[in-house]
């Protein structure tokens, strides 16, 4: 079974070149004595030679000379052959130089035909070590072609591949590396990696050279600098390379070119910078909520607005913690209207990081961003115009002197005392009350101290009713309560006297005391009427029958107290002669630029000459004769003669004059009002720019839809409109921005106490910022004094009215006044 084994091992080649078949078999037979296992040829001519060695043979066996052939030349072919096989001489016995120059040309041994008992030690020792050389030869080749291959990895790579030593010179860079760094290979071998690169950039190469040192492999992104000096961005996977020692031996980089990618990062780093910054000098906030309301980015306005110093302090926080509870529903109701892809506006409080309190508008729009669908909001602080708006509300339903409601907020109080009275079957009490003379006391004690005895009045009178009823002030020294929720009309005497009372004791002031009486007149719901101003004047009409009769300190109103009203009915029957009488004149009050104190504009103001009593103010007969309407007839006679005046002083030079007409209520209301004032321009052929019809608050508050188009109408006919007695009324900021008016005039009430009382300074100072702020024109009224003039203008006021630079005058001496302070 052995030897079955062993000829699974296939039999040794042995080619022998041998003239004598009996001297070949001979070495056979010695060969295979000898355990060989062999398959042999004889050859003996150059030809069969040349074609054994394509068998191959593993040894040659050759005599030294044949007939035809020769060993020396058997070793000649096989050199040029190229193939490694042993090759033996055997042979007779050759000259020692033949030996030599066998051996010379490439033989490994020769053998004795003499001494054949060598043979098969010699074969054995050439086969052995021909087969050592064979494996030499394939490792060899195998080793190089191995180094060729990941010579060609390594140079084709895409990656640069940079080797340095312990001392951080270049043992090795592939032609990519060389590449990036603008060089050559031949170039890097021997540089150090400290030459590609800037001396900034050193340190960090430094500590990331001792983190190879300490075996540490990783990645990161560095900047080389390349030989043209400018630069590379990288990024490095390195390695250490270790000896068997573990010592540091040196570092492997594999190096990727993000240059690029550097360069787009940087893109939007860049754009990202000037977004902010452009968004940082906005002054308004800019900022924007993800889908839960919580602060993703904001600008610098938006920080301050919550006065917070840096981002991250809002950063993540939901806005709603910064509202004020009330305005959270409606703001995330805004929200998420917003979300589902509306928009919107919404004005709210904050409290800031701080404690700050502020009114804020704010207007979102959906963004959709890479984290879905946010919130845009740009948000104004409206604090200012909030307070300016609450100030006004405030003004317009209070006396400034005394804080107690004005007769507007008071007709309202009765109004619903009124309703509520009828609902629940109770009754009300007006009562209006005047000071006994207080016009003499305030001026023999002097303005201040009459202001000091009105508020104390007021203090007493609040202090003598109940809660849920109202004092207010009417007028200089006219008070007037309403005693809401009475039980009876009996109650009524009980409260009279206490209101009495509240008189019996003396004012004290700077030490004096001071005894004021005052006198009433009451009336009640149900009984005397039901409307809150049918109730008010008949209170009136009781107060004025106290004072007529001078016994009771108080009356109440009866059916038969007809003298006033005959007293009005008397002035009606007057009134409706006076226009066919031509007893009405026009007065005419210069309006001055506030800056050079030249006259702009006019404004005319009806007078009535009464055949008896004289001169009627306007404030007398005007509400007559809007309350029976002659006030239409009259005010078109106005607009007519303003409209005559004006275009005549056009003609005499003055041509940039404007003529303001008042216009009251009841004339805008009537349909034709347009058609008169166009019949007005024409007939005078005054350019219509050069008319200003003035209305009040109250006029345009109750005008309906109609009322705007009418506005609309009048404004494109050309003439200009001005909002009359600015601040009387109620006009939010929001209504008047609706407005097609281009100037307010603010009301003498306003100007009476500048410069000297600070909160009518703040009052008139935010009053003209606000109108500009809607690009109006602001004229002030009742300007008497220089320092007031000088106030108004420094505060930004555009056209200055009052008794210091002009009364109402006629129209000759207006003629005269504007020879002397206009040139034409
Ligand atoms: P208004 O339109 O606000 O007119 C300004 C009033 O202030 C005028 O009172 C004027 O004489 C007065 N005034 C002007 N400068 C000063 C000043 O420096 N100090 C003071 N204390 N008062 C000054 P007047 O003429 O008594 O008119 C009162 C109101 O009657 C007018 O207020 C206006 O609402 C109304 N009115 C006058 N004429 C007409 C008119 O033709 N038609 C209509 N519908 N109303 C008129
Ligand atoms: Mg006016
Ligand atoms: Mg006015």
């Amino acid at each position: 079974m052995a030897g079955h084994e062993e000829k699974m091992i296939p039999p040794t080649r042995v080619l022998i070149v041998e003239d004598s078949l009996d001297d070949a078999e001979m070495d056979v037979h010695l060969l295979r004595s000898d355990g060989f296992d062999i398959e042999w040829r004889r050859i003996e001519s150059e030809p069969a030679y040349i074609e054994a060695l394509a068998w191959p043979p593993q040894i040659i066996l050759s005599d030294c000379s044949m007939p035809h052939f020769s060993a020396l030349r058997a070793l000649e072919l096989l050199r040029a052959h190229g193939t490694d096989i042993p090759f033996i001489v055997v042979s007779g016995t050759v000259g020692e130089d033949t030996a030599v120059s066998l051996m010379k040309a490439g033989a490994q041994d020769y053998v004795l035909k003499t001494n054949l008992a060598r043979l098969t030690q010699a074969v054995k020792r050439e086969l052995r070590e021909a087969d050592i050389r064979r494996a030499e030869r394939e490792t060899r080749t195998s080793l190089q072609e191995s180094e060729v291959r990941y010579r060609r990895i390594v140079e084709t790579a895409e990656e640069g591949i940079w080797m340095i030593d312990a001392d951080s010179r270049t043992t090795f860079a592939n032609g990519k590396m060389a590449e990036m760094l603008g060089t050559s290979v031949e170039e890097m071998a021997g540089r150090s990696l400290f030459d590609f690169m800037e001396e900034t950039d050193r340190q960090v190469a430094q500590r990331n050279i001792e983190r190879r040192r300490r075996g540490i492999r990783e990645q990161h992104d560095f900047r080389f600098r390349r030989l043209d000096g400018s630069h590379i961005w990288t990024m490095l996977s390195t390695s250490p390379v270790l000896d068997q020692n573990h010592q540091y031996r040196g570092a492997l980089a594999m190096v990727t070119d993000i240059t690029q990618r550097k360069a787009a990062e940087d893109a939007v780093r860049r754009q990202e910078h000037l977004l902010q910054l452009i968004l940082d000098t906005e002054p308004e906030c800019v900022k924007l909520l993800d889908a839960d309301g919580r602060i993703v980015q904001m600008n610098a306005a938006g920080l301050a607005m919550l006065e917070a110093d840096s981002i991250e302090q809002v950063m993540g926080k939901s806005s709603l913690s910064f509202i004020k509870p009330e305005y959270r529903e409606p703001f995330q109701s805004l929200t998420r209207e917003v979300l589902q892809g509306g928009s919107g506006t919404l004005e709210f409080e904050v409290i800031g990081l701080k404690g700050t309190r502020r009114w804020l508008e704010t207007h979102a729009v959906p963004l959709t961003t890479s984290r879905g669908r946010m919130v845009l909001g740009v948000t104004r602080d409206i604090t200012a115009r909030k307070h300016a708006e609450q100030q006004l509300d405030y003004l317009a339903h209070h006396d400034a002197l005394t804080a107690l409601p004005n007769r507007t907020l008071f007709l309202d109080r009765l109004q619903q005392a009124i309703i509520d009275a009828e609902r629940r079957g109770r009754h009300v009490g007006v009562v209006t009350l005047d000071i006994v003379r207080f016009k003499t006391i305030n001026d023999s004690l002097g303005r201040e101290s009459g202001d000091a005895l009105l508020r104390s009045v007021a203090e007493r009178l609040s202090a003598a009713t109940r809660k849920g009823d109202t004092t207010a002030r009417l007028g200089a020294d006219e008070f007037a309560l309403v005693m809401a929720d009475m039980a009876s009309a009996n109650d009524m005497s009980r409260v009279s006297q206490k209101i009495l009372e509240a008189f019996g004791r003396p004012f004290r002031l700077d030490g004096q005391e001071i005894h004021l009486s005052a006198v009433m007149g009451i009336a009640l719901c149900p009984g005397d009427e039901r409307s809150a101003a049918g109730l008010m004047r008949a209170a009136e009409i009781a107060r004025h029958r106290t004072k007529k009769q001078d016994s009771t300190p108080y009356q109440f109103y009866s059916h038969d107290m007809s003298e006033h009203a005959e007293e009005i009915l008397r002035l009606e029957h007057d009134l409706r002669r006076a226009l066919d009488r031509q007893e009405f004149r026009l007065h005419y009050q210069p309006v001055v630029d506030a800056r050079t104190r030249r006259a702009i504009g006019i404004e005319a103001l009806v007078r009535w000459h009464h055949p008896e009593r004289g001169m009627i103010s306007p404030m007398q007969f005007i509400p007559l004769a809007e309350e029976t309407g002659l006030i239409v007839p009259i005010g078109t006679w106005v607009l007519r003669e303003a409209c005559r005046q004006a275009r005549a002083w056009h003609a005499s030079g003055w041509r940039h004059l404007d003529m303001a007409v008042n216009v009251s209520a009841v004339q805008f209301a009537r349909a034709d009002f347009a058609d008169t004032v166009r019949a007005a321009l024409v007939e005078s052929r005054l350019k219509p720019r050069s008319l200003v019809l003035e209305l009040t608050e109250s006029t345009l508050m109750r005008a309906s839809e109609e009322g705007y188009e009418k506005l609309a109408v009048l404004r494109g006919l050309g003439v200009s409109l001005a909002l009359d007695d600015f601040g009387t009324g109620y006009s939010s900021f929001a209504y008047l921005k609706r407005l097609p008016i281009d100037t307010l005039k603010i009301d003498r009430a306003f100007i009476n106490d500048i410069p000297l009382a600070d909160d009518s300074n703040a009052i008139a100072d935010a009053m003209i910022k606000m109108a500009h702020s809607l690009d109006k024109h602001v004229v002030a009224e009742g300007v008497e004094t220089e320092a007031q003039f000088m106030f108004l203008k420094s505060h930004g006021a555009d056209a200055i009215q009052g008794y210091l630079l002009g009364a109402p005058m006629d129209a000759e001496r207006l003629g005269q006044w504007l020879a002397g302070h206009s040139g034409k």
